[in-house]
């Protein structure tokens, strides 16, 4: 029988091939421009021919997050629509730490990804569907070194300005399949607590700050490397025009409240990360976020408060990073939404882990915090 073949030259595609034997790979992660970093993967698999599929990827001690990996199932599809989880193990004594994935299709085709992907096609039906609804406007803030717009929608009649941005790092899917289901929801005019987020605040919503590495297929970073969540105070023209256009849009309507949205690969749960490091802030600010925190723990189980990063302390805030720079640059309530790519332990789920479905739901559960924090303030 014909080994199987390997590719990932598409949209969001990274796997190197070392090696094949029968229904055997040996695989490696492209690393980012400048070698920084490497755990997203994305590659197709045909000739399976019904066969259990042994898939190793080695030298993931050299990974960006080698704690992403025990614990961890790869993503799998056969019909692109819908992912599950493969059964995966991770022994970092093998080849330089190896995931070994294996899965039998029920054909010849599969997929497998760090987690289910957020293509550059359903990211421009995305934006045109949105900006296609009543009262949405779409501007471009500017454009990636690549060349691609970064596409805002607009929408909302009130004088406060909320900023929802997503996928700094484009690895993090997740992050955009937030935004799929915060848009749907803000867009559906039967829903009350939409019309009522509409008639209080001026949204800018910003679904995929890096396109270019979205398309690339990279974990952290743009097309020349650059890590944009480290760009908030100096982005440049030459390394970051990302970060410059998002934050020029800021200076011109200021900042109430903001959401950076994120997955983390090492913590199964989704949690919030603010600015306690920033020097100079109002009491009104980490009030702010521990009532939101607070409001959108009560209002899903998919959120938790226990599991996060450590705080920082005060005075050593990174400036660089876009909650803390949004906190000091305009006074206003900023925060990091983390959701996992290994399952959220609180609430697992076996068959999808922490899923597309489920980073949706929680981008309509965040807005419904949002109505009741914007009702109390
Ligand atoms: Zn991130």
């Amino acid at each position: 029988m014909q080994p199987i073949a390997i590719h990932a030259a598409f949209d969001s595609g990274n796997i190197e091939t070392r090696r094949i034997s029968g229904a055997q790979a040996w695989l490696e992660l492209r690393p980012d421009p400048g070698n920084a970093f490497k755990q997203w993967f994305h590659f197709g698999i045909s000739g399976a021919h019904g066969r259990e599929l042994v898939l190793k990827i080695g030298d993931l001690n050299n990974s960006a997050y080698p704690a992403g990996w025990p614990g961890y199932h790869a993503a799998v599809t056969e019909d692109r629509l819908h992912w599950n989880r493969a059964t995966s193990s991770f022994d970092a004594n093998e080849d330089g730490g190896t995931l070994t994935i294996r899965y039998t299709p029920s054909g010849d085709l599969a997929w497998f990804a760090y987690f289910a992907p957020f293509s550059l096609e359903r990211h421009m039906e995305l934006v045109a569907r949105s900006a296609a609804a009543k009262g949405v406007g779409h501007r471009v803030l500017g454009h990636s070194l690549d060349g691609r717009p970064i596409d805002c929608l607009e929408l909302g009649e009130g004088e406060k300005h909320v900023w929802l941005f997503a996928r700094q790092h484009p690895g993090e899917s997740m992050a955009e399949w937030w935004m799929e289901g915060a848009l749907a929801k803000l867009t559906d005019h039967s829903d009350p607590v939409a019309r009522a987020l509409r008639k209080a605040v001026r949204f800018h919503i910003v679904p995929n700050c890096n396109p270019d590495g979205s398309f690339r297929g990279h974990l952290r970073t743009n097309a020349v490397g650059t890590n944009l969540n480290r760009e908030w105070d100096n982005p440049t023209p030459e390394q970051s025009p990302e970060v410059l256009a998002i934050r020029n849009a800021m200076d011109e309507t200021g900042v109430h409240f903001a959401i950076d949205v994120h997955g983390d690969e090492a913590i199964p749960h989704v949690f919030l990360a603010g600015f306690e490091g920033m020097a100079g802030l109002q009491p009104h600010q980490q009030a702010g976020f521990d009532r939101y925190s607070a409001l959108l723990d009560a209002q899903t189980p998919d959120f938790q408060t226990r599991h996060g990063y450590p705080i920082t302390p005060a005075g050593r805030g990174n400036p660089a990073m876009a909650t803390n720079q949004l906190a000091a640059r305009y006074g206003c309530v900023s925060m990091t939404l983390e959701m996992p790519f290994k399952d959220h332990d609180d609430l697992p789920d076996p068959v999808q882990g922490w899923s597309a479905e489920r980073s949706s739901q929680l981008g309509r559960s965040c807005l419904d915090a949002l109505y009741r924090w914007l009702k109390e303030s």
